[in-house]
């Protein structure tokens, strides 16, 4: 069960690390349609790589955790693509408030 939750921060969609995983696999198969060996097939640039931190919503309540972060690398290319954010989606492991 993923949700949208409202923070201070704005909306934040809560993710189960199932659909986390499926969201690294699209990444990962736009990252092997776009790039070869890390350089971009469409301007020939190398590619850069974003860390996006994920913190890990594990806690008994709504936005609580023990403060860690899932840390992943998401190459872009500096031309062709918009810098990812990295501020990345909360993780709800399962047993924590936002996946019983
Ligand atoms: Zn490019």
């Amino acid at each position: 069960m993923a949700q949208n939750v409202k923070t201070p921060l704005g909306e934040e969609e809560v993710l189960t690390p199932e659909k986390f995983n499926f969201r690294r696999g699209e990444i990962e198969r736009r990252i092997s349609e776009n790039f070869d060996d890390l350089v971009c097939r469409r301007c020939g640039a190398k590619a850069v790589t974003e860390t996006v931190a994920h913190p890990i919503w594990d806690g008994p309540f709504p936005m609580s955790g023990g403060g860690s972060c899932h840390y992943e690398g998401i190459p872009y290319c500096p031309n062709c693509d918009e810098r990812p954010s990295s501020h990345g989606s909360p993780i709800a492991p399962k047993g924590s408030f936002h996946n019983p």
